[in-house]
């Protein structure tokens, strides 16, 4: 049998990580709702493997109301204790009450800017910023832009949004392309985000939008002249 040999990222290893790697990872995310699963999931992971929240996605789904901000900020106190038995999730009391937290700080954005995507697209231009590394030693744990998305997440009462998980943040949706250079992915987002009106990113978001129910913010993609 011929099989083309497909580069990748030398950590998507399992095939849960490798799924994640093909169609998500540094895919440009314009969704609101989308944003807020990263925040979490990011938040959530701080001190465990990517792995291990991969595994526990269906169930933050399940629990965080499909990551609707504005049903999480709802949540109650009772509400914090069920999570906190709940197995399918990271039973951390700081990284569930801090989810809640900035599901109201979100919301807060939402209001000021219209969207959250308008806000957080802001520390890098409005444009993904395409790296170009051949080794996973030289990609950074954190960036300028990451301390300064940090630093104004927390001024807005964010927590979880340390500056090496705001440079996870934007590896994840794609505010930065982070594939390292030989990956098969690096060239096809790349291709992606340079034609932000094109076929192929703009009906991954417009699959997100679909999914999700509060969806009319705004365009998820912004044509840049
Ligand atoms: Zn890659």
């Amino acid at each position: 049998m011929n099989r083309v040999e497909i580069r990748r990222c030398p950590w998507a290893v399992s095939e849960r990580a490798i799924a994640y790697h093909d169609q998500e990872w540094g895919v440009p995310a314009h969704n609101d709702r989308r944003l807020f699963e990263f925040l979490v999931l990011e938040g959530a992971q701080a001190g465990l493997s990517w792995e291990t929240i991969l595994k526990k996605r269906e169930n933050y789904r399940a629990t965080f109301a499909g990551f609707d901000p504005a049903r999480v900020a709802r949540f109650s106190s009772r509400s914090i204790e069920k999570l906190l038995a709940n197995p399918g999730i990271v039973r951390n009391r700081l990284k569930i009450s801090s989810a809640v937290e900035n599901a109201k700080a979100f919301l807060k954005v939402q209001e000021e800017m219209g969207s959250f995507d308008a806000f957080i697209w802001q520390f890098v231009d409005g444009q993904p910023k395409t790296n170009a590394r051949r080794l996973l030693s030289q990609v950074p744990a954190r960036t300028s832009e990451s301390d300064a998305m940090s630093k104004e997440l927390i001024r807005r009462g964010f927590r979880f949004v340390g500056s090496t998980i705001c440079y996870a943040f934007m590896q994840a949706v794609g505010m930065v392309n982070d594939h390292l250079l030989d990956c098969f992915r690096y060239q096809q987002i790349g291709e992606g985000s340079h034609r932000c009106n094109a076929s192929v990113s703009g009906a991954i978001v417009a699959a997100g939008l679909r999914r999700q129910q509060n969806g009319g913010i705004k365009p998820p993609l912004r044509a840049r002249k």
